[in-house]
């Protein structure tokens, strides 16, 4: 099974990929953890991309594109991925679509999870992430047990450089831009499932499994 998590900076897909990876088995690909991860080790990748997205801008297609392709080319891919803010444009979209051609496969579920710009605001100045794993919490609605710590791999949490008010605010302007058209993309293709993210996690969740079990 093949799923694209589509939504708004913060309308919770991570949180959503990362329960889909367990309860299903597959990997969950973010490129955003990807890009983290680099900057974190300092790589050339990840000096290029932080240029980006300290200022809430995407990272070129080129460059995004060919990190995604390697990434979903590996062998724990095979049966399956979950991808978690990829696509993030139309040109990403049509490659992704023209490789998975090319080995005679597809995507099976684009899920959109809704939630409108004014509730982003607010979840996001409560976000904390976890770089080392990729594990998010937020402080009041899924706070990790221990306060600044990862309940799953004991590292510390941090206030992410792109979740400042006005970056978060530029980050939905580019959504709107240039990612939201993937929407009618995938809509057009017959795979879009539409979840209202504005409900608790658990719900959110329990609305995306019965899509995928049907
Ligand atoms: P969020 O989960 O809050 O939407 P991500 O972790 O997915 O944030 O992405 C953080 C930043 O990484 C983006 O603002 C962008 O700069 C960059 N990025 C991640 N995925 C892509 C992509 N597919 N194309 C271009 N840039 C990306
Ligand atoms: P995205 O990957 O789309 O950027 P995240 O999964 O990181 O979003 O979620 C953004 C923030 O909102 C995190 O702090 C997360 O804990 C919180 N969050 C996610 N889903 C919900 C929800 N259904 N209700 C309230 N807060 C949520
Ligand atoms: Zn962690």
């Amino acid at each position: 099974m093949k799923i694209i998590m589509l939504g708004a900076p913060g309308a919770g897909k991570g949180t959503q990929a990362k329960k889909i990876a367990e309860k299903y088995g597959l990997p969950h690909v973010s490129t955003g953890d990807i890009f983290r991860a680099n900057i974190k080790n300092g790589t050339p990748l990840g000096i290029e991309a932080k240029k980006y997205m300290d200022e809430g801008k995407l990272v070129p297609d080129e460059l995004t594109v060919k990190i995604l392709l390697d990434r979903v080319a590996q062998d724990d891919c095979k049966n399956g991925y979950i991808l978690d803010g990829f696509p993030r444009t139309i040109p990403q979209a049509e490659v992704l679509d023209k490789a998975l051609t090319e080995l005679n496969d597809k995507i099976d579920y684009a899920i959109d999870v809704e939630v409108p710009d004014e509730n982003i605001i607010n979840r996001m100045g409560g976000r904390r992430a976890c770089l080392a794993c990729g594990a998010t919490y937020h402080v009041v609605f899924n706070a990790p047990k221990k306060e600044g710590i990862c309940d799953a791999c004991g590292k510390e949490l941090v206030l992410r450089d792109d979740d400042a008010p006005e970056t978060v605010k530029k980050r939905l302007d580019v959504y709107h831009e240039q990612t939201q058209p993937l929407i009618d993309f995938y809509n057009k293709k017959g795979i879009l499932k539409e979840v209202d993210g504005t409900k608790e996690m658990n719900d959110v969740f329990n609305a995306i499994v019965s899509i995928l079990d049907k």
